[in-house]
């Protein structure tokens, strides 16, 4: 069967479905493992494993592949889990894997970046089924409507490692994969707490996530989880707001796919300037308190 099964591991996950399965020529059933049931982006059926908790992955590939056997796709949108949880579903499904996708020329050929994006590799899977994770960028949005039907269905992710506990900084800023506003900062902003007021205070006033560039990381201002670029996070917001930030290959790489890009720098030859679509000459710490005045927060 020529199908494509979309893995959403949160409702947030699944519209990028229909945009991609639309490129690809292909119908597609959402395996949607938590959060209430997406239903107006043209499944043909939701199966809702409604997991309050989201299993390791060991266990929640298991439980994945068990459900994909007859499918001729598997894809899900790029992250750090699916990535994590969609490898090991290829190397149980035995399938070919195909990571960061960005177009589609067919059902089984597709371009994805390598080199921290500085080549478009085109792969053509030669076996079907085919594993992929997907940029939803590279993609138009799919239509919303209609109503697909629903079933509960109950997964087994029974697995041989057990998490005792978790921790997750930035309280309830979105996550920087899926976020549509990114504020990003670099190396000038001192310390923790500057750069929690400063970067992570505007991110708030616009209901963004926060990153940063790995000179910000190394120095101990920013935590490694919010790094992005070719050794972080790829992301693809609408808005990404780079302060203080050089503009690297290396940190370039991981936010080619913003739709808009604002760079506030105070050297007018900074490389990011090359690739901004809107830059400000400014010191960051005069420009972004203005700019919070102008919006009120
Ligand atoms: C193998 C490898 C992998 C890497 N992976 C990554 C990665 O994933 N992500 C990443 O980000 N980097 C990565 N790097 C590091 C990368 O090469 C750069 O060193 C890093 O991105 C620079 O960070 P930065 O822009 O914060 O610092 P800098 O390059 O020091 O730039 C700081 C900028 O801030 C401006 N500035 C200074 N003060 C102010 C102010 N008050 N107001 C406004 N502007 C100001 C300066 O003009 C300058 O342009 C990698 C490097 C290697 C070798």
């Amino acid at each position: 069967m020529s199908k494509l099964l979309w893995i959403a591991f949160e409702a947030s996950d699944a519209p990028a479905a229909a945009g991609f399965a639309q490129a690809v020529g292909l119908g597609f059933d959402l395996l949607q493992i938590s959060g209430q049931p997406v239903t107006d982006i043209g499944a043909d059926k939701v199966l809702s494993a409604n997991l309050s908790e989201m299993p390791t992955s060991d266990g929640l590939a298991k439980a994945i592949a068990g459900v994909a056997g007859g499918y001729s796709h598997v894809g899900a949108v790029s992250s750090m889990r699916s990535k994590d949880v969609l490898a090991r579903v290829a190397g149980l499904m035995d399938a070919a894997m195909v990571t960061d996708v960005v177009a589609a020329e067919s059902p089984t050929r597709f371009k994805r970046p390598m080199v921290a994006g500085s080549i478009l590799a085109t792969v053509e899977v030669l076996s079907m089924p085919a594993v992929l994770t997907v940029r939803p960028a590279g993609f138009a949005k799919g239509d919303r409507g209609g109503s697909s039907s629903v079933e509960s269905i109950s997964l087994d992710a029974t697995s041989v490692a057990k998490r005792l506990g978790a921790s997750a900084r930035g309280g309830a800023r979105p996550d920087l994969t899926q976020a549509r506003v990114i504020v990003s900062g670099g190396r000038p902003l001192k310390d923790a707490q500057t750069f929690e007021s400063v970067i992570g205070g505007l991110a708030d006033a616009l209901g963004g996530a926060v990153g940063a560039t790995r000179a910000a990381v190394d120095s101990g201002i920013a935590a490694n989880e919010l790094q992005v670029g070719q050794t972080g996070k790829i992301v693809a917001p609408d808005l990404y707001i780079a302060a203080g930030i050089s503009g690297s290959t290396q940190h370039m790489a991981g936010i080619k796919d913003s739709k808009i890009i604002v760079a506030i720098n105070k050297d007018p030859d900074a490389p990011i300037f090359e690739f901004a679509d809107y830059g400000l000459v400014a010191d960051l710490y005069q420009a972004i308190p203005e700019l919070r005045a102008k919006i009120g927060k």
